[in-house]
């Protein structure tokens, strides 16, 4: 229950992306008393990465993420938030997820196999990389908890082949990352929890598809991933929409320091305000700062969660100007070719509707395999992605449209033992203090609203005011 009355108690958060926003929405839908929250965001709009262009031409109108655009919903967060804010009709199911993916090996596109077939026939990996994939079932299961990095998980399961040419590329590829560094507890758990329940991936595979279609006859059907009809930006337009708390937007927040038994929290361009407890749902580089003059020691252990640049360039074609000689749906582009973008994705052969018939939108990440190009100005982004598409693709065409979004050093890297390091920032923060976001418990929408939800739990839990 939100109020305005000043003695109320106030919970404070700082950022509004997905997890600020969940945050804020849990609170004022779960407390049983009634609190004042107070929204701060640096920038004037709502939404963080989770944001969509509607680009309106003489040609029609193109819906274009520019950050996430699917969702999975093994983890239930955003399908149910989802539901609650009453979107249901919003949901769809993007499919084409791993239909006709592809692998740059050697600078030549190659299909990742997805059935026995075409596994058999594959050309992406030599008859010992196949041989040793298939005797997956065979390697001894791990079942501690301890962590390793994706690199490791995929060699000692699969095998080093199966780990460059096809496996490391689409994770390095979703996550932005380098798998010999990045911790498989952070970024994928799941493949951990296969192997220890079930012995091995192949018996995990199986063993959650059975559980799935009986989930399936007993249940609602749910699809393995969701989008939105009109793009992502509609969860947080419709937050937006039926929060009751206060927003702050277009000012940062700038430092917090002690005020009695709560906080102030000062801010560029603003009064400062006061808070009871406060939500720091900002990437860790800047929680950090945020927090050095309250706890030196914290803050520092915040500051070495690394983050990286990264960008994507949507670029809209006259589908007439482009022959491929294959459908494609995803392309993912490993280090190990130095090119300078990490990903392609065709959002129009998926069957969702992004834009008018006769157009082929190209979705380009970038910011991994050449940092540098998220920081440069947009023409020069657009024509270097060009002379990407030009040599992998054999693209020359000049796209018709374009859109461009850059975040630098704000995507964050959970390198090995990084789940043992945000426990440590956890135990250490003072109290009313509280971190979430994708820099510490999973980077998903869905992780995000989780850990918005269990710090509103904790922060309510703090000023003495139950969680329903
Ligand atoms: C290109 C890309 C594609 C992705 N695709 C997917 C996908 O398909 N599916 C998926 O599940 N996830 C995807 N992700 C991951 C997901 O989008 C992010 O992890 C998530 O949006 C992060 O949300 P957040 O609220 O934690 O942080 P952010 O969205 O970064 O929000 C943090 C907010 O804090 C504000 N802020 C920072 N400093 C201050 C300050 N001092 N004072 C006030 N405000 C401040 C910022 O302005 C920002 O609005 C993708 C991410 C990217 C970049």
């Amino acid at each position: 229950m939100i109020d305005t009355a000043n003695n109320s108690p106030q919970v404070v958060i700082i950022g509004g992306g997905i997890t600020g926003l969940s945050a804020a929405w849990y609170l004022q839908t779960r407390s049983t008393t009634n609190i004042r929250v107070t929204l701060i965001e640096a920038s004037e709009k709502l939404g963080g990465k989770m944001i969509t262009h509607k680009l309106i031409t003489d040609r029609g109108k193109f819906i274009i993420d520019a950050g996430p655009e699917s969702f999975v919903t093994r983890k239930p967060e955003a399908w149910d938030l989802a539901v609650e804010l009453g979107l249901e009709n919003e949901i769809i199911n993007p499919g084409g997820e791993t239909r006709n993916m592809y692998v740059l090996d050697g600078g030549e596109p190659k299909k990742i196999p997805l059935s026995p077939p075409a596994f058999i026939t594959s050309n992406l990996l030599t008859l010992k990389g196949k041989l040793r994939m298939m005797a997956e079932p065979l390697i001894p299961a791990r079942r501690d908890d301890e962590d390793e990095s994706l690199a490791s998980f995929v060699s000692r399961r699969l095998g080093q082949e199966a780990l460059e040419k096809m496996i490391g590329p689409v994770l390095a590829g979703i996550y932005n990352t380098n798998p010999e560094t990045q911790s498989i507890m952070t970024t994928s758990p799941i493949m951990r929890e296969m192997e220890k329940e079930y012995g091995g991936l192949f018996r995990g595979a199986l063993g959650r598809m059975h559980a799935r279609r009986k989930q399936a006859q007993n249940g609602p059907h749910r699809p393995q991933f969701m989008t939105y009809k009109s793009g992502a930006q509609v969860m947080m337009d419709a937050l937006r929409e039926q929060l009751r708390v206060k927003l702050i937007t277009g000012s940062s927040a700038e430092k917090i320091i002690h005020d009695g038994n709560g906080y102030q929290v000062s801010l560029i361009d603003h009064d400062s305000v006061y808070a009871d407890a406060v939500i720091l749902a900002t990437p860790a580089n800047q929680t950090s700062k945020l927090l050095a003059d309250l706890d030196r020691e914290v803050s520092a252990l915040i500051g070495q969660i690394d983050h990286q640049n990264i960008g994507t360039a949507t670029l809209i074609f006259n589908s007439s100007d482009l022959s491929l000689p294959y459908e494609i749906n995803g392309l993912m582009i490993p280090r190990r070719e130095k090119r300078r973008i990490d990903a392609i994705t065709w959002t129009t052969n998926k069957p969702m509707v992004r834009g008018p018939e006769g157009f082929d939108m190209l979705r380009v990440f970038f910011g991994g395999g050449d940092p540098s190009l998220a920081t440069m100005p947009e023409d020069e982004i657009v024509s270097a992605i060009r002379l990407e598409l030009k040599d992998i693709l054999g693209i020359e065409a000049a796209p018709v449209f374009f859109a461009v979004f850059c975040w630098p050093e704000s995507f964050p890297q959970a390198y090995v033992g990084h789940q043992t390091l945000v426990d440590q920032i956890e135990q250490k923060l003072p109290p009313g203090i509280f971190v979430a976001g994708s820099s510490y418990r999973g980077i998903g929408i869905p992780d995000c609203i989780r850990q918005g939800r269990d710090t509103a739990r904790q922060a309510l839990e703090v000023i003495k005011i139950n969680f329903n």
